[in-house]
């Protein structure tokens, strides 16, 4: 199972940019320092996406909630 790299999105407290860094698990689970990749800064905090789906579902419109199959895979 090697050769599976996934992509960590992290938003940089400088500019402001969001970018994604590639590294392996194993890498990542020893907290890299991560240095923003247009300016530089290691400033940057990791970015959350695709994880808030299932908040503030409840607007009144058809809910209709859509599960698994979307594709999105790799955390376990
Ligand atoms: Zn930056």
């Amino acid at each position: 199972m090697r050769g599976i790299v996934p992509a960590y999105e992290y938003d940089c407290q400088e500019c402001g940019e969001r970018f994604e860094v590639r590294m392996s698990i194993a890498a990542y689970s020893e907290g890299p320092t991560v240095a923003c990749g247009f300016c530089g800064s290691t400033k940057v905090t990791r970015a959350f996406s695709a994880v808030n789906v299932l908040t503030g579902s409840r607007s009144g419109g058809a809910p209709a909630p859509r599960v698994g199959g979307c594709g999105h895979s790799g955390f376990s």
